[in-house]
């Protein structure tokens, strides 16, 4: 039999073994003992250096009480000698799981159509793909007249229309014709954190902002006007210099004319400099760099010069278009350099606007003021705003009440490229959104209707499409879908594009197992109403960019149990957030491998002739890794391969039954029903343990968690 010539072979390899061994002295002894009289040795095998292990009482019973160790299947008896696969991860990883097929998410595409002033019905249908008959019921139903479809049509109703039959408009507007007249250039200031953005812009506008900012990061978006002595002018847009805030960058680039990228000469290129780069080249806004922190003893312009040419930015010293300034917003060196770079490059792009007709803008910021109500600054593109005017802003509308200049000076007309707060809106509308001026209040209300309605529609695809995407990522990376923790939130900020922006940065934590629900977005202090909502949604509060918060409003969220996180600093909110959800989170069982052992030596213990205990194979093993413990399951490789996998029956060192084995150490194993042992196999021991997701932050700012 071949447990015998293997015995045989083990007890010829090491002629002292016998000898070694108190009781048992005779090969023929071991190969015939009976399981009750299983005998220990404890001598050592010297050439080996294995100690000897053998089956206890307590082992025997093992057949009586098969356990499965949780979340690992224990094979049965008949497939003891069944190879798996060969795994393609090497041993010392986690059993191989083929993937599952994925499910086809498939992305919601509306349709977007180019729509004008006096388009006719047919035109509209052809875009939209409706019939022109569906189209003029649409119109009758919203009160428009209803005459021939080759009539033309105001833009505002092909939009009504449109959005009623559920597709996108971008509305253009004709310039032919129009007389157009030289505008300022609408500039950005962009970069790396610290690289002096704010700085510059302080100097610029010769006010102490980066004095008072908190964590030296501008949080959200104004604009102001650099006049210039020989009469020009410059707009800036204030931009923020965190890679949280990318969205609303985004949207500034939209109004943007020229970028301009801040580069600390003792720093060089960084990650955002490289993010600033590529969000100037997707707008296709034409880059002035200035070189920043030229006083410094650091300083090493030349070395910024090189680095930003090998990353692709054509600059004129080698030979491109890009113009670079070497400044200090510290002591204002080079500043009148820059803004005569600036106008130089807005004259290249000859920047002119039509200053007559209906305003085309955008909102650039949007906050509310308690005695004012809904406040927008707003950058007019073309045409003139005044007031008295119905405006169509977003999904909000409003009459103009008073412009005001970014002075604070009241005017009756805004033309292009200047910035102005405009008084009078209903609602508050987001940063980005274009402004659009209507005939009368009830083309105002209609418009604005449909556009909530269609934002509405778009939000529910976003959040049924975002369901479908975690269900198939936790179909992919699980047999069992982790449970998944809720974290309601309400969002409160100073203004609408910083709350904006924190609301996205929140959902950027969302993962598998943990979502960020924002319930509720408001521009504003936290009020006693955000207490109650977030009592009745069990939900927490932040307040970005607030004064400190009232004591009657601490009070009853405390009282309520309402957690209020109150911020400044974009990265500490996301951080204090992060660690609060991955505490709640559940985790995933995982099997991990806890040890390694190496097969150095194989023990036989007989049954009795007639008993129907069956025999055990004792795996006399190393431990070369981490520990075994007895509760585990065990995985048996050889050449790499998984031969079987079982829970532990037996766990000795030398004679004593043991719950775990160190590294170093050597003990007696036995598989439950595993016969197969060979000397030179490796044995895991796998044991299930809860990961639990982690809070992950980067240097440059972005953060994510890791499941
Ligand atoms: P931002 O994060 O890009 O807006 O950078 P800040 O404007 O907040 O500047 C970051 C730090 O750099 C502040 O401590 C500034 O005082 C300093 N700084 C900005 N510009 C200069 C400069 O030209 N020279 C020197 N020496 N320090 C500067």
């Amino acid at each position: 039999m071949a447990w015998r010539a293997l015995a045989k072979n083990a007890l010829s390899t090491s002629s002292s073994y016998l000898s070694n061994c108190g009781v048992a002295t005779t090969a023929s002894h071991i190969l015939h003992t009976t399981l009750p009289d299983v005998l220990l040795c404890s001598g050592t095998l010297r050439s080996s250096g294995i100690r000897n292990y053998h089956a206890s009482l307590s082992l025997l019973s093992w057949r009586g009480r098969r356990e499965e160790a949780p979340g690992l299947k224990t094979p049965g008896r008949e497939k003891q000698v069944k190879r798996m696969s060969k795994p393609q991860a090497p041993p010392v990883e986690a059993r191989y799981v083929p993937p599952k097929p994925k499910r086809p998410i498939k992305p919601a595409q509306v349709k977007t159509v180019d729509i004008f002033e006096g388009m006719t019905v047919v035109e509209l249908a052809k875009r939209t793909g409706s019939s022109v008959r569906s189209l003029q019921e649409i119109m009758a139903s919203v009160g428009e007249k209803v005459g021939s479809e080759f009539d033309p049509i105001t833009i505002d109703v092909a939009e009504l229309v449109s959005t009623e039959v559920g597709v996108n408009v971008k509305r253009l507007h004709s310039e032919e014709g129009a007389i157009l007249k030289p505008r300022p250039p609408v500039v950005t200031v962009m970069g790396h954190v610290d690289h002096g953005k704010t700085s510059l812009l302080d100097a610029l506008r010769k006010t102490a902002v980066a004095a008072k900012e908190a964590g030296g990061i501008t949080q959200h978006l104004g604009a102001f006007v650099v006049s210039m002595p020989s009469g020009a002018s410059i707009t800036f847009l204030d931009t923020p210099g965190h890679a949280a805030f990318t969205a609303m960058r985004a949207r500034g680039a939209a109004v943007t004319d020229i970028v301009t990228l801040v580069v600390a000469a003792d720093d060089g290129v960084m990650p955002q400099t490289l993010e600033a780069m590529s969000h100037a080249k997707e707008a296709n806004v034409p880059v002035v760099v200035a070189i920043n922190k030229c006083d410094k003893p650091g300083a090493d312009p030349e070395r910024v010069r090189i680095q930003l040419g090998s990353e692709g930015l054509p600059l004129e010293d080698l030979g491109g278009d890009v113009q670079v300034v070497e400044i200090s917003a510290l002591t204002g060196t080079g500043l009148d350099k820059l803004e005569e770079a600036l106008l130089l490059q807005a004259e290249i792009m000859d920047l002119k606007a039509r200053v007559d007709g209906p305003a085309q803008a955008y909102v650039v910021e949007a906050r509310v003021d308690r005695g004012r109500g809904p406040l927008v600054t707003a950058i007019v593109k073309s045409g003139t705003l005044s007031v008295g005017q119905y405006i169509v802003v977003g999904a909000e509308w409003g009459r103009i009440r008073a412009i005001r200049d970014t002075l604070g000076r009241a005017t009756e007309l805004a033309g292009p490229a200047i910035p102005v707060e405009i008084e009078g809106m209903k609602g508050l509308p987001m940063a980005g959104d274009d402004i659009t001026v209507v005939g009368s209040e009830e083309r105002a209300r209609m418009l604005s209707q449909g556009r909530r309605k269609k934002l509405e529609q778009g939000r529910l695809e976003r959040m049924s499409q975002e369901n479908q995407e975690i269900c198939a990522k936790e179909g992919d990376d699980t047999d069992e879908a982790p449970q998944r923790v809720e974290l309601a939130v309400i969002v409160k900020g100073d203004v609408q594009g910083t709350v904006q922006a924190v609301a996205d940065s929140l959902r950027s934590l969302n993962s598998p197992q943990l979502f960020v629900n924002i319930v509720h977005v408001g521009v504003g202090p936290i009020s006693q109403s955000d207490v109650d909502m977030a009592q009745a949604c069990n939900a927490c509060i932040v307040g970005f960019n607030l004064r400190s918060l009232p004591s009657p409003i601490s009070t009853s969220a405390k009282k309520a149990n309402i957690k209020i996180f109150q911020h400044r600093v974009i990265y500490h909110l996301l951080e204090e957030i992060g660690k609060l959800i991955v505490e709640r989170a559940p985790g995933t069982a995982e099997t991990q491998v806890t040890g390694e052992a190496e097969v150095l030596s194989i023990f036989e213990v007989k049954s009795r002739n007639n008993s129907k205990v069956p025999d055990v194979k004792i795996a006399g093993c190393r431990i070369i890794d981490g520990r075994f413990s007895r509760s585990s399951t065990m995985r048996l490789l050889r050449s790499g391969e998984v031969v079987f996998e079982g829970s532990c029956a037996s766990l000795k060192k030398e004679k004593q039954d043991v719950e775990a084995v160190g590294k170093g150490n050597e003990c007696g194993l036995v598989i439950q029903d595993c016969q197969d042992f060979k000397v030179g196999d490796v044995i895991q021991c796998l044991e299930q343990v809860i990961r639990k997701p982690k809070f992950i932050s980067s240097e440059s700012g972005a953060v994510r968690i890791e499941c």
